[in-house]
């Protein structure tokens, strides 16, 4: 390819989550005083808000950003790893751990392991994991920075804080940051390369270089390039997670804790201030209120936001480099969390980019020399992390079955039956996992090596005992000096105490018990509930509302237009309770499955909507055949100029309502406003698809309660009144889920 018409100058980073600012330091670090680089985020869209788990590699980029390790520390409240706790991996009730480091020492030949399994045989050695400091120091709760990197260690660090602690790092090195949401993203009409991205509030962002960092959506590359997704949930059956943050319990331990399930698994990770705790699950196997109610079964301490569920297919595109825009973070791929490997990804596709950054122009070699080597690399992880799911002895439940039993990459079949046969483990250069990772995960998901090196039978009995008995003494002296880990937080880098805000359970909502419930009925005969004087003290459940203010936010993803706060379950449990009492019956529910709420503000500017946003709905997306479901809208504000609920019939047979509502979700903005003739906005009036049936004035205090599957819509007049909705309170509401089996 010839080089681009001009050569690189200003560098554009789409996106500001863990990936952006890893990238802004980076780039800014290295390239800095010879590019102009801007990033673009929108507070509005958020960030994935999880990847707190790091693996030692972040040292690396840590030293080329020449950070100071206690201030990065304490801005992130950051402890430190030592390894993973598999448990119930194996088998129900067994345990083993994948440490960093290295486990004894080997010979050119072969490695510890060899030796260890000769020492088994003839009855001299204990357990594989007294000879690694790092796993008996993880298992006894101990750390302590050691010189001449006299211990391996990564960091679980508060992913939020991270992104904020390189703002402020890739800031002061000039990175220009720009607060907008892309709504276009602009490509030459004739090469194809990426020119700029328009930005809903007004700026059109030009660059010659794009750096796609926007999170699982992949702007840039997947939906502006075309680039397609390749996914390999034939090997990884995970799609789901749940995210849940709690508070401290005890002291924490300097590893994760990754706990199997009978249809996934559970993540636990320690930090300074808090405690980051989720569950990974296939949604083939278990549903979402099955999987959430399990979290919160397994966790400990209060929680302290409610469950959020994040959708995932593991894979990754099929390039990562294409035209002028290369692709770091979650829009390149993911792996699930399993192993912490997706920081450290970025990592490598940050100095990788850094390594081959078009001098004059984008050649086509650096491209494909990039797209080589991201592939390789990420592979191999993927191999690593398959390895856990298939060698188990569970059998417990369909999904290990299904896991044990699945066709795995022709390599990682290699792999398993070499170390089967022979114990030997031969890596190709450039792997991430060393020799001892894929020791202790073969070993400790239950291979037994039929038989290992013959140099190890040159030892007689007494050099090989002492021999594994040295290490053994060596790794035991340096434990006794360990100091425990929170000690040792306490002395090297205590974080400042940061206020979590309140649990989420405990205050009441103190629904007034004489609600009495109105029934209005709509054209057409469908009927909506409405309670006025529904809380017994509507000022002060406003005030909580406000005073929860910062802890708002904007769900990547999710069409509500603007931010929402879960409420505490001890509120979800009394709304529960009412709507069991008083609506279950008129809204002709069956047995009641879950239910959900939230403070909600529409906050969104109507010009900026996407598609599903402009078009009334119905909540029934995410329900199983057999169910069905409720909601409310409960207007905590006074201005009722800020408007109610309107409610819709589709004037479309049903294949084409269907066909209306799919190309919401799939088209642009433009392309949908185009194809329909619909311009930029909120629904609030009857148009050729869909007919008015009935409008709900807000009034301060009052709740309606209706069939989830009516189309309705906030009742929104943008342009009337704007600056209501953007100051607070704006128009806050409370809103609430019901879901339960047809009667
Ligand atoms: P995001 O955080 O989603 O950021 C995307 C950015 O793009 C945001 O700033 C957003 O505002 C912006 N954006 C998107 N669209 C627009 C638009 N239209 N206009 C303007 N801005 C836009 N990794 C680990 O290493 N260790 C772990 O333990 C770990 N655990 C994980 C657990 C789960 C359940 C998941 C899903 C991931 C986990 N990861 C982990 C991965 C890790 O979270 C991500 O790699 C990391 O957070 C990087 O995300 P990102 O920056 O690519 O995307």
């Amino acid at each position: 390819m010839t080089p681009s018409p001009q050569p690189i100058r200003r560098v554009v980073i789409a996106g500001g989550g863990t990936a952006g600012w890893m990238v802004a330091a980076g780039l800014s670090k290295c390239l800095g005083r010879h590019y102009d680089i801007r990033l673009v985020e929108s507070e509005e869209i958020g960030t994935v808000g999880v990847g707190e788990a790091t693996i030692p590699t972040l040292h690396l980029l840590h030293e080329i950003l020449d950070l100071d390790e206690r201030e990065f520390i304490q801005a992130t409240q950051a402890t430190f790893k030592l390894g993973i706790s598999f448990e119930n991996w194996r088998n129900v009730g067994e345990n083993y751990f994948h440490s960093f480091g290295k486990t004894g020492k080997g010979h050119w030949t072969a490695g510890f392991h060899h030796f260890w399994l000769e020492g088994r045989k003839r009855g001299l050695a204990s357990d594989y994991g007294d000879y690694c400091l790092e796993l008996r120091a993880g298992l006894d709760n101990r750390f302590a920075t050691l010189p001449d990197n006299g211990i391996n260690y990564a960091y679980h660090l508060d992913a939020t804080l991270y992104g904020q602690y390189l703002r402020r790092y890739s800031e002061a090195l000039g990175v220009q940051r720009i607060e907008g949401k892309i709504a276009q993203v602009h490509t030459d009409a004739v090469s194809g390369d990426i020119t700029g991205l328009q930005l809903a509030n007004g700026p059109l962002i030009e660059g010659d270089f794009f750096i796609d960092c926007t999170g699982m959506r992949s702007l840039l590359l997947g939906e502006t390039l075309g680039v397609p997704y390749e996914s390999w949930s034939q090997w990884l059956p995970c799609d789901s997670a749940l995210a849940v943050q709690t508070t401290l319990v005890g002291e924490p331990v300097p590893y994760t804790r990754s706990i199997a399930h009978p249809w996934g698994w559970q993540w636990r990770i320690p930090l300074q201030h808090r405690v980051g705790n989720g569950i990974v699950f296939s949604s083939k196997h278990i549903s979402e209120d099955e999987a959430k109610a399990a979290l919160l079964a397994n966790v400990q301490g209060e929680v302290l936001r409610q469950p959020r569920v994040i959708k995932f297919t593991p894979g990754q595109r099929e390039q990562v480099w294409k035209k002028n825009c290369v692709a770091i973070g979650l829009s390149s791929g993911f792996l699930e969390p399993l192993e912490s490997t997706s920081i450290h990804l970025i990592q490598k596709g940050l100095t990788r980019l850094i390594e081959l950054f078009p001098t004059d122009g984008v050649r086509q070699s650096d491209i494909d020399e990039y797209n080589l080597q991201a592939r390789e690399q990420i592979e191999i992880i993927r191999d690593f992390i398959i390895l856990h799911y298939h060698v188990t002895n569970r059998d417990d439940s369909t999904f290990w079955r299904q896991c044990r039993e699945m066709d795995v990459p022709p390599f990682l079949r290699h792999r398993i039956q070499h170390f089967r046969d022979t114990a030997r483990i031969m890596l190709r250069q450039g792997e991430l996992f060393a020799e001892n990772s894929w020791v202790q995960v073969m070993m400790g998901q239950g291979i037994k090596p039929a038989s290992h090196h013959p140099i190890t039978r040159n030892m007689d009995n007494a050099s090989l005992a002492d021999f594994l008995g040295d290490i053994r003494k060596d790794v035991a002296r340096t434990l006794m000096k360990l100091p425990k880990h929170q000690q040792f937080i306490n002395q090297f880098a205590p974080a400042p105490k940061l206020d979590m805000g309140a649990p989420a359970a405990g205050p009441a909502l103190r629904i007034n018990p004489q609600a009495k419930l109105d029934v209005v009925e709509l054209a057409g005969g469908a009927r909506v509930y409405v309670v006025d004087d529904f809380v017994q003290d509507p000022d002060a459940l406003m005030a909580q509302a406000q005073g929860a203010a910062g802890r708002f936010s904007v769900i990547a993803g999710h069409p509500y237009p603007g931010p929402m706060l879960d409420l505490p379950d001890s509120f979800c449990d009394e709304l529960a309770s009412f709507f069991r009492q008083r609506l279950a019956g008129p809204l002709q529910m069956g047995a009641p499955l879950a239910m959900s709420a939230r403070f909600s503000r529409v906050m969104q500017d109507a010009a900026t909507l996407d598609a599903r946003q402009r078009i009334c709905h119905r909540d029934d997306s995410g329900l199983d055949a057999g169910e069905m479901i409720s909601a409310s809208v409960h207007y905590l504000f006074k201005d009722q100029a800020l408007g109610g609920t309107v409610f819709f019939r589709s004037l479309m047979s049903d294949a084409d309502t269907q066909q209306f509502r799919r190309d919401a979700s799939t088209l642009d903005a433009s392309a949908f406003g185009d194809k329909y003739g619909l311009p930029p906005g909120y629904m609030t009036q009857s148009n050729r698809y869909f007919e008015v049936i009935g409008r709900l004035p807000a009034k301060w205090n009052r709740a309606v309660f209706y069939d989830g599957g009516i189309f309705h819509s906030g009742d929104i007049d943008w342009a009337g009144h704007k600056a209501g909705y953007l100051s607070a309170p704006g128009r806050l509401t409370l809103n609430a889920f019901f879901k339960s089996r047809q009667p």
